[in-house]
């Protein structure tokens, strides 16, 4: 089946149409500027040269009909009819827990997400925006709703619940959710796939490294915990955000330097982690580069990140009584040798973890980066939350 993906975000529109069985990528790219001056839409055809159009683009609608025109373009189209494209796959942030799994999208389901708006107010909607345009231009196509938290609605209610007061979680819904589910189950699935073994059997922690990073234990194929919470600001140390900090630190910047909640939350979001800790950059190969250096600005965020990632391996390996298999996937994960090195040769001994540095070194593929005798695995497996949508919307298509 020919499904289109589409990740919406308030300015943006990342695209892809794939082919659900054949993994075939038909053809991707980006609306940028939505909504501002300098609105641009970037299409690569498989096998084709990428083309950047600036064109004015108000609304999201307008996006998604370029999107379409491009898809359907005489000379670089790949397709020649929208009626090819056999469902739309919308990558949807937040699910709360009303959603568990994947659905088809209906007035009932966006009654429901738009219900969860409180909970994603800057993500949620402009998921809704991209299925409002798509269904004005596709009305007939069917559409799906892919949500990055439903993976994790199987966490025990230990897990989930935070120790404030019950009556937050009564009146707001206040708990954990966790994100990325895509792409833990994704990588989970992968794992039990390449070690041959049946998930059901399996303990698995899976480290999602990118700009942003969650860290989750799936045990049995279902996720037990995960490090990211009410929103993704919890956790990891992550490209601009701050992951876990003592909450009392809010109120003492507060009062030291006279800033509002808003101005805090700014600042936890998009200026801490590894840019905030560094002072140089949230891209960890700048990080990796002033570490190599000998900078210690570079070292110090390198060595926080990696210890705090070394921290939730060994809590959800207590969490599972145990762990099979650890697998690193996203832009940190697949590519940075050093950063998979320092995590496993530094903290992961007691668990039996032998690194082999050359498959440690290879890269863009499946790969065990243990010995044949290191008594947990440890996979790098490329993510891929765009295929895993396609697959989920064409299973609920067909
Ligand atoms: P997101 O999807 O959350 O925006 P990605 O999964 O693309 O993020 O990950 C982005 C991170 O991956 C950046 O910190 C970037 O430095 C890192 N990264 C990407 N490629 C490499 C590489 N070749 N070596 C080291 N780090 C890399």
């Amino acid at each position: 089946m020919k499904i289109l993906v589409i990740n919406c975000g308030s300015s943006s529109l990342k695209f892809q149409l794939i082919d659900s069985e054949t993994e075939e990528v038909f053809a991707k790219g980006l609306c940028e500027r939505i909504g501002m001056d300098g609105s641009q839409i970037v299409y690569t055809p498989a096998g084709g040269e990428k083309q950047t159009t600036v064109s004015p683009m108000p609304d999201h609608t307008e996006a998604v009909r370029l999107v379409l025109a491009a898809l359907t373009d005489a000379k670089t189209g790949v397709i020649k009819d929208l009626s090819e494209i056999d469902a739309v796959g919308h990558r949807l942030v937040h699910g709360g827990e009303k959603f568990s799994a994947s659905t088809l999208i209906n007035d009932e389901v966006i009654a429901a997400i738009t219900e969860c708006n409180d909970l994603a107010p800057l993500h949620n909607p402009a998921n809704l925006i991209g299925i409002a345009a798509c269904q004005k231009l596709m009305p007939t196509t069917p559409q799906a709703g892919v949500f990055d938290t439903a993976f994790h609605q199987t966490m025990p209610e230990k897990a989930y619940l935070y120790g404030i007061p019950y009556e937050y979680y009564q009146k707001y819904k206040i708990r954990r959710y966790g994100f990325h589910g895509t792409s833990h189950s994704y990588v989970s699935k992968r794992c039990a796939a390449i070690a041959g073994k049946d998930i059901k059997d399996m303990k698995i922690i899976v480290c999602h490294l990118g700009n942003g990073a969650s860290v989750s234990a799936v045990q049995g194929g279902k996720c037990v915990d995960t490090s990211m919470g009410l929103t993704p600001l919890e956790g990891l140390i992550m490209g601009t955000r701050s992951g876990d900090i003592d909450p009392a630190i809010i109120e003492f910047l507060a009062h030291k330097e006279g800033l509002s909640i808003d101005e805090i939350m700014t600042i936890l979001n998009k200026k801490s982690g590894m840019l905030g800790l560094s002072t140089i950059s949230s891209d960890s190969r700048d990080i990796e580069g002033a570490s190599n250096e000998g900078k210690p600005e570079g070292k110090r965020t390198m060595e926080a990140f990696s210890y705090r990632v070394a921290k939730y391996i060994g809590a959800y390996a207590a969490a599972m009584n145990g762990v099979d298999a650890i697998c690193f996937t996203a832009g940190i994960g697949e590519n940075s040798a050093t950063i998979r090195s320092m995590i496993c040769n530094n903290y992961l001994g007691y668990l039996g973890v032998k690194l082999d540095e050359d498959a440690n070194h290879k890269r863009g593929e499946e790969i065990a980066i243990t010995t044949a005798d290191s008594k947990t695995t440890v996979y790098v497996i490329p993510t891929n939350e765009e295929l895993a949508i396609a697959r989920e919307t064409a299973a609920l298509v067909k």
